[in-house]
């Protein structure tokens, strides 16, 4: 058997691959970290003991896949890479619907480390605390469960990319130059509060030539095909390190303060705001959407419709309501002779939750504290548009604006007056109209949906715009 060492999912690609193309089956090679302990076993191979491959023809794998892998390489279990062979084996050798059969054993076995990582990181990113050992120079130990420090590496880099860090765990290390990335092993223990102890180990962790990640990348060149670049982590790390610069952020870690979140870095225009949304990473909706979905429309837009959160048409295309519910609400808005330069629309939350049946993205709807997260950035949309009035599709978005136990069919058509605006309704989100249990009560809503509208329209006609507000008359 041929025994291979890999750092991380990168340099198991890179092999796999190569392996995978060669033909040579999952029982004739297996793979090690090579963090762990070797054995006395076989003697380890390299890829250049690779047989050449057997067809010229690129092996594809899904994305589906390779975000599955992403996760299993940072499993802590030895046999998480040859689980992960096994399974791309599988699928290229007549089984390419595998990762369906959730009844399979390596597909259940692989659903479940990947559970289990991603709330790893999940706790890592919630629990990891800096403390200052030097000027600028942060610290902070940790005890995660599996290697999730390439995954949550990059979420504390845009979170605090103007001073230095290091996150230690007994596995591995950290650390940031307000650049880079770099990534080290572990160390057994906390330094504790001993700031000397953690500035000799900040000295002697950063000048560590040991970078998996710029040695992968040579090796991703030679071997990858630039269309897998996407999936890379490099290639999103040079977009955060041209993106990255929350300097205020550097000044309240250093006073011990909670940092702020990012959609109040004072941004002063809609376009700023939206990009910096873009790589929102304020709760875990944006690690399984494809895009965040930001509003559209004219700043100087007069009415402002908020839905719940994008679907999964809005979650492919980067628009919001262009599903099936917002092709009725098209319909609506045209019947209601609604302008669209006096409309601008977007959602409560503002990444796509669901729940994955088999191909299917089903809609899941936002928690409390996906709406409490998200919130920062619809109060701040509200602010820079100042629109005369607000009209909230749904109750989702109602409990995000106007109160966390507001009932629709209590309170629908009725303006409210709230701490972010003067004059917000509530009506149905058209998808309750798209889902409704008969043709009658999708009429009926239809009807009252349309009336509402209607009203809004009128009211934000009629009343005064607000202070401040960028319009024309
Ligand atoms: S849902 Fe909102 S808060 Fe959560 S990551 Fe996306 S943009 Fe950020």
């Amino acid at each position: 058997m041929r025994r291979f060492t890999v750092d991380d999912f990168d340099s198991w690609r890179a092999i796999a691959r190569q392996a995978l193309a060669a033909g040579i089956e999952p029982r004739a090679l297996s793979f090690q970290r090579s963090k762990q302990e070797k054995t006395l076993f076989d003697d380890e191979a390299n890829d250049d003991d690779l047989p050449s491959s057997r067809s010229a023809s690129p092996l594809r794998l899904s994305k589906e896949f390779i975000a599955l892998a992403q996760m299993i390489s940072c499993h802590r279990d030895p046999n998480a890479f040859n689980l992960l062979y096994r399974l791309g084996w599988r699928v290229l050798n007549g089984e390419p619907l595998l990762l369906r059969d959730t009844l399979d054993d390596d597909v259940a076995r692989a659903v479940r480390w990947q559970q289990q990582v991603r709330r790893d990181a999940h706790k890592a990113k919630a629990f990891v605390r800096f403390r200052p050992v030097g000027e600028q120079k942060f610290f902070a130990w940790h005890r995660p469960d599996h290697w999730v420090l390439k995954l949550i590496g990059p979420f504390f880099a845009r979170r605090f990319p103007n001073v230095e860090w290091m996150i230690g765990t007994p596995l591995e290390i950290v650390t940031w130059n307000r650049r880079k990335l770099e990534y080290g092993a572990g160390m057994p223990t906390d330094p504790g509060a001993d700031a000397d102890a953690c500035v000799d180990l900040w000295k002697t962790y950063y000048a560590s030539t040991y970078n998996p990640a710029r040695t992968n990348v040579s090796m991703m060149k030679r071997e990858m095909p630039v269309r897998y670049w996407a999936t890379m982590p490099e290639t999103a790390l040079i977009q955060e390190l041209l993106t990255a610069a929350d300097s205020r952020t550097a000044e309240m870690i250093i006073k011990g303060e909670t940092p702020v979140h990012p959609a109040n870095a004072g941004y002063t225009n809609l376009h700023g705001l939206n990009e910096a949304a873009r790589s929102c990473s304020a709760c875990e909706l944006c690690e399984h959407a494809t895009q965040t979905v930001v509003g559209r429309g004219p700043p100087s837009a007069r009415l402002i419709l908020v839905g719940e959160q994008p679907g999964d048409e809005e979650d492919r295309t980067g628009q919001p309501f262009v599903g099936p519910a917002g092709r009725l609400l098209e319909e609506l808005i045209a019947e209601a002779g609604i302008d669209r330069e006096w409309l601008y629309v977007t959602n409560a939350v503002k990444h796509f939750y669901f729940v994955e049946r088999g191909e299917r993205r089903l809609h899941k709807r936002p928690s409390a504290r996906h709406l409490a997260a998200c919130q920062p950035w619809l109060h701040r949309e509200l602010e820079l548009v100042r629109p005369v009035m607000v009209l909230c599709l749904g109750v989702t978005a109602a409990q995000s604006l106007i109160a966390a136990d507001f009932r629709m069919n209590a309170s629908r058509g009725k303006v409210f007056s709230v701490p972010h605006h003067q004059a917000v309704m509530a009506t149905y989100h058209p998808s309750a109209i798209v889902r409704a249990p008969s043709a009658e009560a999708a009429a009926r809503m239809r009807s009252e949906l349309l009336a509402n509208l209607r009203q809004a329209f009128e009211l934000s006609v009629a009343r005064p715009a607000q202070a401040g507000q960028n319009v024309k008359r």
